[in-house]
């Protein structure tokens, strides 16, 4: 006898419907899942065949073989034991024809503890959405652990979640009535752990003017920036002070965010992602970890930076690898990972943050200090940073160290607050200009909306052709002067780019000058 029941699975941050197809016949016994599925869901035939036995139904000794279709997608997870179980208890008709007609409009996301327990799955959020956008027309029901209630709440489902394969027949039996599988009295709170920026104010870091302007003006067009300067200049403290004056988060992206954390099982029990994520890997991480891969494709930390920040501390201290890989999500916003069978897609919308030093020992350049680094030592270490890379930065000063003496004078700085007023009214102008479009800031603006909104009057045009000339830029590096420029203008309210915008914005630009750092 043959059952079909409903399940999901999972492909990039994208969730769609899949039968979990059962055939149970005779001849030797035997266990099979066919359908391309990876080593986690083929060990889910050790755990279904223990719960189905030590919740007290039988399991056949019979030839049974599971097929999850469609085929031609990749299956990876655990959270198919459950519509596994029930479809053998179908096929050999240890369910009543009621129960059948029920589970016909039911989906089973779940996976099995070996006494028949219904333990939570990642990538919930996603699979429900795709049920609710209509991906699955049919579903009346869905099952789930409790445990993942709370992606079931943001998603706007009603799910029914019974304490182990038991109850769960029980209820579809009509022995138990649907009020003890569900709890809608569960909070969702957004209490427990936020993010290390909070208790951070740009008020604390006093001096660093260029800087601050740089990181506002960053945060006001979602710029990409590169800091260069000598340990102690402050330039981590800057980095982790950022989303303190990015612009709240929109329930669109805030939900993107809470998908990928979900997919990545990095979701608190009871949290909903409504703060930009600070990614801050460290440099020995290997690029598959950075940017994504692996046999089953997992998203990277420019994946769980999306719609956020990545800051990549002593930048020049990365492995080749890994800057070279950056290139692709800083140019498309999104990764591709592409394997035999099928590519997968996730998304990479991020500000980078890059600090570095000015040579290996950080000391190059200062007046104090003797750098101990010889030419050729400066040269491979700036050489790191090639140039295809640069290109994806828009703005890079150096900082300087603050003399203790000028320091003691130095009033505090301006507060986050204060500066998060001038980003978000700036960021106000980006949403009402881009709201026919995808775009959301400045930096991603298309070619098209360049030549739409970037458009300069003479004098500001001759500045420009002067520099360009003097300096050979390229036309990459023209784009981003121009998209920058667009942001300081925005941040004054001023609808035309003026000359004294594109001047700023060289202040910013000493990739144009000496290449990095100098
Ligand atoms: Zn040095």
């Amino acid at each position: 006898m043959i059952s079909k029941i409903h399940c999901t699975a999972i492909k990039g941050i994208d969730g769609f419907l899949v039968s979990v197809e059962t055939d149970v016949s005779a001849g030797l016994p035997t266990f099979s899942i066919v359908g391309l599925p990876d080593t986690e869901v083929k060990e889910s035939k050790d755990r279904v065949a223990s719960a189905i036995r030590n919740s007290g139904f039988s399991f056949p000794l019979k030839k049974i073989t599971v097929n999850l279709s469609p085929a031609k997608i990749k299956k990876s997870g655990s959270h198919y034991d459950l519509a596994i179980a029930i479809g053998i208890l179908s096929a050999t008709n240890q369910l009543s024809e009621n129960a059948k007609e029920k589970i016909s409009t039911s989906v089973f996301v779940a996976e099995l503890g070996l006494d028949g327990h219904i333990k939570p799955a990642s990538g919930i959020l996603p699979m429900l959405m795709a049920i609710k956008e209509g991906k699955g027309k049919q579903i009346n029901s869905v099952f789930l652990s409790y445990d993942n209630l709370n992606e079931a709440i943001i998603s706007k489902t009603q799910p029914f979640c019974p304490i182990s394969l038991k109850d769960l027949v029980y209820f579809l039996e009509g022995n138990l009535t649907a009020d003890k599988l569900l709890n809608t009295t569960a909070a969702i709170s957004n209490e427990e752990e936020k993010l290390e920026v909070h208790g951070l104010d740009f008020s604390e870091v006093k001096g660093q003017s260029l800087a601050k302007r740089a990181l506002e003006i960053a945060a006001a067009g979602s710029h990409n920036i590169l800091l260069s300067g000598p340990p102690g200049t402050g330039k981590s403290m800057l980095a982790k002070r950022f989303n303190t004056i990015l612009p709240p988060l929109t329930h669109d992206e805030a939900l993107e965010i809470t998908r990928v954390y979900s997919v990545c099982n990095l979701l608190g029990k009871t949290k909903f992602m409504d703060e930009r994520p600070f990614r801050d890997p460290h440099h020995t991480i290997s690029d598959i970890a950075l940017v994504g891969g692996g046999s089953n494709p997992r998203p990277g930390e420019v994946t769980l930076a999306h719609n956020g920040v990545l800051f990549l501390d002593e930048f020049a201290e990365f492995s080749r690898a890994s800057l070279e890989v950056l290139r692709q999500p800083m140019e498309s916003f999104n990764v591709t990972i592409s394997r035999a069978k099928e590519s997968v897609n996730f998304p990479s919308k991020f500000t980078l943050i890059a600090a570095m030093n000015p040579c290996p020992c950080g000391h190059n350049g200062q007046a104090e200090r003797m750098c101990r680094c010889t030419p050729a030592q400066i040269n491979r270490y700036k050489g790191k940073i090639s140039g295809p890379l640069l290109d994806r930065i828009d703005l890079a000063i150096n900082l300087n160290p603050v003399k203790y003496g000028d320091w003691k004078k130095l009033s505090e700085g301006e507060s986050s607050t204060n500066i998060k007023e001038r980003v978000v009214k700036a960021r106000d102008i980006q949403v009402e200009r881009f709201k026919n479009s995808k775009t959301t800031a400045n930096a991603f603006m298309t070619n098209k909306e360049m030549k739409q909104f970037c458009k300069l009057p003479d004098d500001a045009g001759s500045v420009l052709e002067n520099a360009m000339r003097k300096l050979g830029l390229s036309a990459r590096s023209l784009d981003k002067i121009l998209k920058t420029a667009r942001t300081i203008a925005d941040l004054e309210g001023e609808p035309d780019i003026k000359s004294s915008h594109i001047i700023e914005v060289f202040q910013y630009r000493t990739m144009d000058r000496k290449g990095v750092a100098e």
